[in-house]
């Protein structure tokens, strides 16, 4: 499933055709949503923005189109009058000027007034977004503290996109990582300087993500692995999908087990689950 920096710039190609401009024309493929076609059109879309994994498309008049791609949903940006070659099926679609933006396969979308987008049950319990309403390193490490959370296993928690969204089975492996803390481990059991690491690499990779289009690996080595000839495939990635394979800086096997109901990636001497080789690390930093 595409995670938030995907969604992210899938949005932000929408919005790059829509936004501002009056919808000429609106299509939904569902019975239930035909009704909001003639409703929308003639409307000028506001805003292109994500959440999480979600995409809201206002209209003005204060309606908004919820849309979630879930596995499948793929959104096409085209000149007006031309189509993609998918063989997927359209599900919605808007017009505007010389441009259309077309989603197709997403299976959950809705239109949503005020109250309805309040009181969604998805989007009303999203933590905060870090790429479009940047919460702070502090937010965060408080967040990671707060009592509804501070008792789950980290890996479990960083895919609730209540905590936060946005984050996937990708970005949770790599934070976690990065960070030096064992997935099994609990905000409870973490030190202070701990909790603030995670707070700093959850902002810090998604914005990695964002800019280099779902690497995590930092710029200079994916540089050093392209110049040695290795391929995209493999330099994507601290940990994620690695297991059995070298830890990129201590050579230990990695491990792979399921964790919050998906596999988990992380290396047993970086990441020791007592937290020793964390707290070290963040000592002597
Ligand atoms: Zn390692």
């Amino acid at each position: 499933m595409p995670e938030g920096p995907e969604i992210r710039r899938a949005a932000e190609r929408v919005a790059a055709a829509v936004e501002g401009r009056v919808a000429d024309d609106v299509f939904f493929a569902f019975d239930r949503l035909k009704p909001f076609e003639t409703v929308l059109t003639g409307r000028a879309v506001e805003e292109v923005t994500s959440r999480g994994k979600g995409m809201l498309t206002r209209f003005e008049g204060g309606l908004a189109v919820y849309t979630h791609n879930q596995l499948y949903g793929r959104w096409y940006v085209m000149r007006n009058g031309r189509m993609p070659k998918t063989g997927r099926q359209l599900r919605f679609a808007i017009e505007a000027g010389d441009r259309r933006a077309l989603l197709y396969s997403a299976s959950e979308i809705e239109v949503l007034d005020a109250e309805a987008e309040r009181s969604h049950p998805f989007l009303s319990r999203l933590g905060p977004d870090v790429l479009s309403q940047a919460p702070s390193a502090d937010d965060l490490t408080q967040r990671l503290a707060d009592p509804r959370f501070r008792g789950r296993q980290l890996g479990a928690l960083l895919l609730d996109q209540g905590f936060v969204a946005g984050l996937g089975n990708y970005l949770r492996a790599e934070i976690l990582f990065e960070a030096r803390v064992h997935p099994r481990r609990r905000a409870a059991d973490c030190s202070g300087q701990e909790l603030r690491r995670l707070a700093e690499r959850i902002i810090a990779l998604t914005r990695r993500t964002y800019r280099t289009r779902g690497i995590t690996l930092p710029p200079s080595r994916v540089a050093e692995l392209k110049a040695a000839g290795v391929p995209r495939s493999r330099h994507r990635f601290w940990v994620y999908g690695r297991d059995g394979s070298a830890c990129r800086l201590c050579g230990d096997d990695l491990a792979v087990e399921a964790v919050g109901g998906r596999k988990c990636y992380w290396c047993p001497s970086c990441q020791s689950k007592n937290g020793g080789a964390g707290r070290e690390r963040s000592d002597s930093s």
